[in-house]
């Protein structure tokens, strides 16, 4: 999952600002207790989420896969006054975890999680969109990417996470798994989308930022 080395990645860490007493609670929380607790952001992809959306001071974000509510509580820290962020999973399991943590951090009122599928959640939830975290199901990132598309300001962004899939993008096509078929022809469609500007940005499993235009 991670391309620096051990001995790197722990130094950009230890420069890297500390988690806050929330985060560095509900990230040893999802070690202990969940399944699958390698698809949280973590510290240093959560700071640079919060920095982004920072830089960006967005009125609306719309994120597509909670899990534990992490990378959420860091993209909600750059929300501009009355900004809100919607936030959708599929798994009801997570519900009571994500509205504690949400209110741990003091979200209660500006996270608004939504449960089920995001595919028949997102026509509903308004725009414009100034950010959009794509991080749920691979095999559907390019459905999300047109859900989403008209609903994106001008100057808005698309983020998506995991687009280099621990490296999986560069097999040669017929030993990729589906999912792996699906991150190639998302990283394909943004980067060959003329209304947008895009990088991949090889940090952890690989960001894709795209810009409309
Ligand atoms: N954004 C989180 C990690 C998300 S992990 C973080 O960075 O900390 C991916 C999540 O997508 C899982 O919790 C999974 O339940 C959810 N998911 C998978 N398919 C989905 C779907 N069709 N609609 C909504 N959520 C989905
Ligand atoms: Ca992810």
């Amino acid at each position: 999952m991670d391309f620096l080395s051990p001995e790197i990645a722990a130094y950009a860490e230890s420069y890297t600002q500390a988690e806050s007493e929330v985060l560095k609670e509900l990230n040893r929380d999802t070690y202990a207790n969940m399944l699958t607790p390698r698809m949280l952001s973590g510290h240093l992809q959560g700071q640079l989420l919060m920095m982004l959306s920072k830089m960006i001071r967005p009125k609306i974000i719309l994120e597509i896969g909670t899990y534990t509510g992490y990378s959420a509580i860091c993209l909600a820290q750059g929300l501009e006054p009355g900004g809100v962020l919607h936030t959708i999973d599929i798994n009801e399991e997570l519900e009571d975890m994500i509205k504690k943590y949400f209110h741990k951090a003091g979200f209660e009122n500006i996270i608004k999680p939504r449960i089920g599928n995001a595919v028949n959640i997102i026509p509903g939830i308004e725009g414009p969109y100034d950010i959009v975290f794509i991080d749920a199901d691979k095999e559907n990132y390019s459905k999300y990417y047109d859900l989403v598309f008209d609903k994106v300001r001008t100057g808005g962004y698309i983020i998506a996470d995991n687009v280099l899939w621990s490296g999986n993008v560069l097999k040669p096509e017929n030993e990729m798994d589906e999912e792996t078929k699906a991150l190639v022809s998302y990283s394909e469609k943004v980067h060959t989308d003329k209304r947008v500007e895009n990088i991949l940005l090889p940090v952890r499993d690989g960001l894709m930022i795209a810009r409309k235009k």
